[in-house]
């Protein structure tokens, strides 16, 4: 890291005051009038690279991490990053190495996740759907625990173990029905949302269970959704969670380990999340009360560790001022960041190389090339930007490239992965003939 101040104005090459750090982006800085990822610049990835061009930074990855360490200092805890929110190996690898489990959703998931070099036993299994053929690989794998969200899982899950001559450690996904308070499409924890086994049917699953022969049940877990930026949804659900421990444990069922999911938000557009290691420290404190703290505890998040850690870096192709609305139009499409198309999200737009002068008065709708209305980036932007510019989409770390697609057969973006001052393309950008490999034309 180099020594640049952060919080004041520096000046420009122009003599233009731009902001020195990207909100919420502790490894995102401006210097020379230009901005730079850790040591490394922007615009000579963007030159080196192309765009649209994600650029991720390990350190901002590993200070997430190390919160969250902090918040557990002590404790018998074990952190499973959910690979959903950026699954590319690279930035799998650099959880596990610095410790880390791996919270899986799918079959390919666990492929990623062994490529990866993860211990299979600090791999845990979420999802409402998963098949048997996943559930074998898994128990193949030697995968740490399964989070069974339903009375049908647990039968299917019982049958597939049996027929490998295994048994399947298991807990289950209960839903402790807290509203986490934030975009329905992300909450998770509410009586009506297709998640986990209810509470007040939670018990008799936990009986269920420990009755079923390829069965062992070894903990308890929930997730109550996602992008949360109050503490008490957590306690709320942490109460819900432990009553039911009680009651598990009242009926003869151990519970070994207690698992809380992810869900922490982070800084979009002025979220105030509270911090890994201050939010833990209050979850902690009411553990310790009720007499859990010396548990083992794990957590499953996802997009408090990297989604700050990463921007879309774009082109600006076309202005379109019009009487309604002005458009810029950018390289960079709804098929490289789908949040804001799927959930109305925000992203902070900020320009790699500001312009001296004040914006001219224009708000700017940034879209992609995509042929659908939906394909929005940012909505009515200030921006002083001209053709050509590079612009760079924050908070770009977390579910942008995992759910970036094809579509208008476009190839999936490059990605880079900085550390200090040195840049490493972690996935090449996707060609057409990348896309075309698994097609087949009709005969003539
Ligand atoms: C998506 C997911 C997570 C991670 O959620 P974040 O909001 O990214 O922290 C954790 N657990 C489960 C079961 C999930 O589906």
């Amino acid at each position: 890291m180099t020594s640049v101040p952060h919080s004041a104005p520096i000046s420009t090459a122009h003599g233009a005051p731009t902001p020195a750090s990207v909100p919420g982006h502790p490894h995102c800085h401006y210097r020379d009038g230009e901005l730079w990822v850790e040591a490394v610049s922007v615009t000579a990835l963007a030159r080196a690279h192309g765009t649209p061009l994600f650029v991720y930074s390990q350190a901002a990855m590993l200070q997430a991490l190390a919160a969250y360490q902090r918040g557990f200092a002590g404790r018998n805890a074990t952190i499973c990053y959910a690979m959903k929110a950026n699954s590319a190996l690279a930035i799998l690898q650099t959880f596990v190495r610095a410790g880390c489990g791996l919270d899986i959703v799918s079959g390919g998931e666990l492929v990623r996740a062994l490529r990866a070099g993860v211990d299979p036993a600090k791999v845990i299994f979420s999802g409402v759907g998963k098949t048997r053929t996943e559930m074998a690989q898994a128990l193949r794998a030697g995968i740490g625990c399964f989070n069974v969200e339903s009375l049908a899982e647990l039968d299917v899950l019982n049958e597939v173990a049996l027929s490998l001559g295994l048994r399947a450690p298991v807990s289950l996904r209960v839903n402790p029905d807290v509203d986490a308070r934030t975009h329905p499409y992300i909450s998770t924890g509410l009586k009506d949302n297709k998640f986990g086994v209810a509470h007040d049917q939670a018990l008799a699953a936990y009986r269920h269970a420990a009755g079923l022969p390829g069965l062992q049940v070894r903990g308890i877990d929930c997730h109550i959704g996602s992008q949360i930026t109050e503490v008490a949804p957590y306690l709320d659900a942490m109460d819900r969670v432990l009553d039911l421990v009680d009651a598990i444990e009242g009926a003869g069922i151990p519970i070994s380990h207690i698992d809380f999911g992810g869900g922490l938000g982070i800084q979009y557009h002025g979220e105030t999340p509270p911090a890994a290691d201050a939010l833990w420290q209050q979850l902690l404190a009411r553990l310790d009360a009720r007499g859990y703290g010396q548990r083992h505890l794990m957590i499953e998040p996802g997009r408090s560790l990297v989604g700050n850690a990463g921007i879309c870096v774009t082109e600006a192709l076309y202005l379109k001022p019009g009487e309604e609305k002005n458009f810029l139009i950018v390289d960079a499409a709804m098929n490289d960041l789908p949040r804001p198309a799927m959930y109305e999200a925000y992203h902070a737009i900020v320009p790699v190389q500001p312009r001296a002068g004040q914006a001219p008065g224009k708000l700017w709708d940034v879209v992609g090339p995509v042929c659908e209305s939906g394909d929005w980036l940012g909505r009515d932007r200030s921006l002083n930007v001209q053709a050509g510019d590079l612009l760079a989409v924050c908070s770009a770390g977390a579910y942008c490239m995992s759910m970036a697609s094809n579509y208008n057969t476009r190839g999936r973006a490059a990605e880079v992965l900085v550390s200090g001052d040195e840049a490493v393309v972690i996935r090449q950008r996707e060609t057409a003939e990348d896309q075309l490999l698994k097609e087949q034309t009709l005969p003539d």
